[in-house]
């Protein structure tokens, strides 16, 4: 089975704009991202312009702060400051990488964790570290939660099952292992320092890929029947085509299911961030 991020994510979306077209009436306005955007990087640009357009589709109002590469970590604090204080925001995203000279941490921390749709802040990462089963009240990490998602809709239930992360990053490693580990799976974590990563990729029933290294995965590598969650966005280095980590081709007659890059978690990211974003709005009523 492969499983269409894409189409998953586009009935989403429409169950979503038809859940908040009564918003306005019913609440006196929409609800309100704001995406800071510091440089013009042209990944970040495309992933925040994607942004733009799906808010509009599913009808939540989109504001992006355009900040030029130079500008200082004391100029994003200040519009920090702004929208934290304005009630009429509900989610605000700080696009990252943000540029060298500014710290990310300071950045993040300094969002009001009500409003951290990606749920990033110190506060929100260890508020999901102790949360056990059940519904939270603040944000999940969108990537995380956008392969939770995909899991459910192909009806994979991880509980009990052998999960193997690979990758350790706080915005999709950590999160996703805390959150498999929460829906019941036996879950370990693989990094750069892993040896014999195959051995423990084979005894995987659910694998997530999120290191960041083209075709990386490959068939040889996985148990037969196994659950593939590929994160990663890469260019292809022949090809020069967008791939994941995951070997698609020879990982395919393996896996019972399957996402394509691009294609799969890629869109169900930016789903994730307008049910966070729409979340955040009904906390306020
Ligand atoms: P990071 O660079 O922050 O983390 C990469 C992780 O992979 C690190 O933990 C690193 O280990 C590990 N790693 C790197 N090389 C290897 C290797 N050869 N073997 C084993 N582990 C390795 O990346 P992100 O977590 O931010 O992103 C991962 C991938 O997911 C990227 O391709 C990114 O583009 C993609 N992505 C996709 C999103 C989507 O919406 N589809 C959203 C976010 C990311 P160590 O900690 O030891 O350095």
């Amino acid at each position: 089975m492969i499983l269409n991020g894409k189409q998953i994510s586009d009935s989403i979306k429409a169950e979503l704009a038809k859940k908040i077209a009564d918003f306005p009436q019913k609440y006196g306005r929409a609800p309100k991202l704001t995406v800071i955007l510091v440089g013009k990087d042209p990944a970040s640009t495309r992933y925040v312009r994607n942004k733009e357009i799906t808010c509009e589709r599913v009808g939540i109002e989109s504001h992006t702060i355009r900040l030029p590469a130079t500008a200082s970590e004391e100029e994003v604090l200040k519009e920090l400051e702004i929208l934290n204080k304005d009630s009429s925001v509900d989610g605000i995203l700080v696009q990252l990488p943000l540029p060298k000279h500014i710290s990310e941490r300071n950045i993040i921390d300094a969002l009001d964790p009500k409003k951290d749709v990606d749920g990033i802040t110190s506060l929100n990462i260890s508020r999901l570290w102790t949360l056990k089963r059940g519904q939270a009240d603040f944000c999940i990490p969108c990537t995380p939660a956008g392969c939770m998602r995909l899991l459910e809709e192909a009806g994979i239930n991880p509980d009990g099952k052998n999960a193997v992360v690979l990758g350790r990053s706080n915005i999709v490693g950590l999160p996703v292992a805390k959150l498999l580990l929460n829906a019941g799976a036996t879950v370990t974590i693989c990094h750069s320092r892993t040896r014999n990563i195959g051995e423990i990729t084979r005894q995987a029933d659910i694998l997530v890929a999120a290191i960041g290294q083209p075709k990386f995965v490959k068939g040889d590598m996985l148990k037969e029947g196994v659950a593939i969650i590929d994160v990663g966005i890469n260019q292809d280095p022949v090809t020069k085509e967008l791939c994941g980590d995951v070997d698609f081709e020879s990982a395919l007659p393996k896996a019972s299911a399957i996402t394509p890059v691009p294609g799969g978690v890629g869109p169900m990211t930016i789903c994730m961030l307008m049910e966070n974003t729409i979340e955040c709005f009904l906390r306020k009523f």
